[in-house]
């Protein structure tokens, strides 16, 4: 228990979305002796999406002591071995790849991997298709579930999907097991103190809930964080183009046993397609300066055949970029409110904990001084940038075409140094491990995530005319790296026999 948060510390979080309910769990199991409570109007209700995690989420739930027997059957949750990229590349042989979560056992996989992407963009013809190095890429081609039998040395890296109003449901009740108290009030303004300070929230029947500190999960609204301390917000609107969202989930397809989110390339953004024990969740993320909704729907509805049907679509509007400081005074924004970097790459949740648990950290640490807090804003603010700098990395690498969306993500030179250094990297042939390092952004997304995007979408220096390898370039054999995977995948089990055991208890 840290002795820097005084017992009946007030931490008064404004939001019951998955953000809020996320905070409440992660504060009230490391800081027990504070007095912590969620106030949330039922009336605005939530986003309701947000059906995919990173593995981040794994150690969320573990570092709860929350099983998954517990709460995936309890939220129609599955597991996710990565995400399948269709339609993003038009270069014969890449209509599609694979991006696995990093795990241990791709230590014997990625050396080779790494060795033939780096020929490969030499203008040898050697295989860096990231589809064959991965053992997770065939789970998913299987529809298998990333568990392993117990004798297997190795652990999976894995995430879920779910149905976010479950998920925030399931937190709801275990927040409360840890002490964490639910108001039910529409906040109306936030009382500043004196020094500038929040004191209190002021509900619109007049009540006021008083707190020492204040975490801002009220969405993109961002009520107490943007409205009322006036922090700035920064968007990413100019390498990012993406604002809008159409959401329309389908029943499920009992053929299907899909472990992996599909992200298929539309004409003006991408649709995702999360498997959910009882359903689908179907969703078209696009740029509304291309393409109207009405238009963008009726995309989507034929993408999924439903032109004919009347399943109910949803329409959002995202506000992408962030804010420029998380943490200004005795406020802290988590979730929507800080910022959002699109969904793709499914990313959100990750960001949530990582800026409660650096929150807390620091706070640890220094309590609300300065220092401290600078160092968290700058840490959080990087790590945005270095997980939006991947994500426009898909649109900026894109070998479509087809449409003015594509074209001018292509042509888009609103890149960060770190992405344009990347990218001159890749292709002047040099040194991708070495400049990922010297960067520092492997913590971000590793050297495999970004040989996987660039290779997959077959984006070479060089794309014809591969000249045959010498023989010191021949040094991993294509039919040992398959042989090694497909004897590991012996050890795993139908992602539907593994979650319907779960559910059978
Ligand atoms: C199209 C789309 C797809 C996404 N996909 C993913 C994904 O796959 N993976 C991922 O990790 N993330 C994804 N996200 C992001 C994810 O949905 C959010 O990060 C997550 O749901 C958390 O939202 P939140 O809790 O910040 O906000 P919300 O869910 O909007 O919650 C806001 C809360 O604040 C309350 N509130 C607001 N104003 C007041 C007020 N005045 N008084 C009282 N209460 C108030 C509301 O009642 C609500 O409880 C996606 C987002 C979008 C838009």
């Amino acid at each position: 228990m840290s002795e820097a948060i005084r017992p009946g510390f007030r931490i008064v979080i404004l939001g019951g979305g998955t953000a809020g309910w996320m905070a409440a769990n992660l504060l009230a199991a490391r800081w027990p002796q504070a007095d912590i409570s969620v106030v949330e109007a039922t009336d605005i209700g939530i986003i309701g999406v947000g059906e995919g995690s990173t593995p981040q989420l794994k150690a969320f739930f573990d570092g709860l002591g929350v099983a998954e027997t517990d709460w995936m059957p309890a939220c129609n949750a599955t597991y996710k071995n990565g995400i399948s990229f269709h339609g993003w590349s038009d270069r014969p042989g890449h209509s599609s790849y694979f991006h696995p979560f990093p795990a241990p056992i791709d230590v014997h996989t990625s050396p080779a991997f790494f060795f033939h992407s780096h020929y490969r963009r030499h203008g040898y013809d050697l295989n860096a298709d990231p589809d064959r190095f991965f053992l997770s890429a065939w789970l998913a081609r299987h529809g298998k579930a990333p568990i392993p039998a117990e004798n297997f040395p190795f652990e999976m890296a894995y995430g879920y999907h779910f149905d976010a109003y479950r998920v925030g449901a399931f937190l709801r009740d275990h927040a409360r097991t840890l002490g964490v108290g639910h108001i039910e009030a529409r906040i109306a303004a936030a009382v500043l103190a004196e020094t500038g300070d929040i004191a209190a929230l002021k509900a619109d029947d007049g009540r006021e809930i008083a707190g020492d500190f204040f975490i801002d999960s009220s969405g993109f609204r961002s009520a107490l964080l943007q409205e009322t301390l006036k922090v700035k917000f920064r968007s990413f609107a100019d390498n990012l183009f993406n604002d809008a969202a159409i959401v329309m989930p389908t029943p499920p397809d009992p053929a299907r046993t899909n472990s992996h989110t599909r992200a298929t390339a539309m004409k003006h953004g991408w649709a995702w397609d999360i498997p959910l024990t009882n359903r689908s969740g179907n969703g078209y993320v696009y740029a509304s300066r291309y393409v109207t909704a009405d238009e963008a729907e009726t995309e989507l509805r034929a993408h999924l055949g439903l032109l004919d049907s009347d399943v109910e679509a949803r329409r959002l509007t995202m506000r992408v970029g962030r804010v420029e400081a998380p943490w200004r005074r005795n406020c802290l924004a988590v979730g929507l409110s800080q910022g959002f970097i699109e969904p793709l790459e499914a990313t959100a949740l990750h960001l949530v904990q990582a800026t409660v648990e650096g929150f807390m950290t620091a706070f640890e640490k220094g309590g609300a001084t300065n220092a401290e807090e600078r160092a968290f804003n700058a840490e959080i603010n990087a790590r945005f940038e270095g997980v939006r700098d991947y994500i426009v990395c898909h649109y900026r690498a894109n070998l479509r075409g087809d449409t003015a969306y594509w074209r001018d993500n292509a042509a888009n030179d609103a890149l960060s140094d770190s992405l344009r250094r990347i990218l001159a990297c890749w292709f002047s042939r040099g040194d991708m491990k070495r400049e990922i390092a010297d960067q520092g952004v492997a913590k971000y997304y590793s050297l495999t995530s970004w040989l996987c995007l660039l290779g997959g979408y077959g984006n070479y220096p060089r794309a014809d005319g591969l000249a045959p390898p010498p023989p010191e370039l021949r040094r991993f054999e294509m039919a040992k790296i398959d042989d090694f995977i497909r004897r590991c995948a012996y050890n795993f089990r139908d992602h539907k026999s593994v979650l319907a055991a779960m559910t059978a208890g």
